[in-house]
């Protein structure tokens, strides 16, 4: 009989499922996890049983994450303010931190929220960008203020990426990413592709591949880790649009080392952000 990895003492898998992320005894828990990757609401393609703050906390103290870096589908799309946001996220300061949703469609709105960027810490960690959906290249104008203040201050950006896609596919990304070097970009879904990732990856130093939806594609994970090397790799879920307990599986039970794993779940975002944020 095949002794599966969960069962393995000794093994990152076993003692995250044994403990995971225990709130109560940090100090007992094998390693943090940190989503980088999720968002909050309600959105009109998808019934969502928990959307909201209370219960996304619940579950994510269940599942054993740390941390869920988040952009609020409301302040993507509608009316909703960052600032609104962060008041959210200072409910749950040992839980939740938030990336400024950045809307292409709403100038006035970029300008007012890069203003008021230093009120919203400790909760905020960086902007969002989802080109692909408010169908505005990565590349465009619109986005220049945010770039350059995200430039300027070395944060962290996180890119909804398909390969293929005129609005954030590679070669619109490999464009931007060379533009802007001080800024840390987070490759959303590293492209659905990772040949595309390694292409992008070859030809910068700025660029981290992160993970969502990917964990049900066999063999993803493990191409992706041989391709771009697991210290240019970082978690996410997309919750609540994906289960943390099926991408955290996606990841431990994979064909990779478990310092790979540590490097995905923890290691690489520690060394960006710090420990403490
Ligand atoms: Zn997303």
């Amino acid at each position: 009989m095949v002794t599966s990895v969960w069962n393995k003492p000794g093994t990152i898998a076993n003692a995250f499922w044994e403990r995971g992320w225990d709130f109560e005894a940090p100090e007992t828990a094998p390693l943090p996890v940190y989503d980088m990757h999720g968002h909050m609401g309600s959105h009109n393609a998808i019934y969502f049983a928990r959307c909201d703050a209370p219960e996304m906390v619940k579950h994510l103290k269940r599942s054993g994450i740390r941390r869920l870096v988040f952009s609020h589908h409301h302040a993507l799309w509608g009316e909703f303010r960052n600032a609104q946001v962060r008041d959210i996220c200072s409910q749950f300061p040992d839980v939740l931190r938030f990336y400024v949703a950045i809307n292409p469609h709403r100038p006035q709105y970029i300008e007012e929220d890069l203003k008021l960027y230093d009120s919203f810490k400790p909760y905020v960690v960086g902007l969002k960008i989802l080109a692909g959906y408010h169908k505005v290249v990565v590349t465009d104008k619109r986005y220049e203020k945010a770039m350059e203040f995200a430039a300027e201050r070395k944060l962290p950006v996180l890119f909804h990426t398909w390969n293929g896609c005129p609005f954030n596919g590679l070669d619109p990304m490999t464009q931007l990413c060379k533009r802007y070097p001080t800024v840390t970009f987070f490759i959303g879904h590293s492209f659905s592709n990772w040949q595309a990732a390694k292409k992008l990856a070859d030809q910068t130093e700025n660029t981290y591949f992160e993970l969502t939806s990917l964990p049900g594609q066999y063999g993803m994970i493990e191409h992706l880790v041989q391709e771009v090397g697991s210290k240019r790799i970082i978690f996410g879920t997309d919750m609540p649009w994906f289960d943390e307990f099926q991408h955290i599986g996606g990841i431990l039970s994979a064909e990779i080392s478990d310092e790979a794993k540590k490097d995905i779940l923890c290691g690489n975002i520690e060394r960006l952000l710090g420990k403490d944020w």
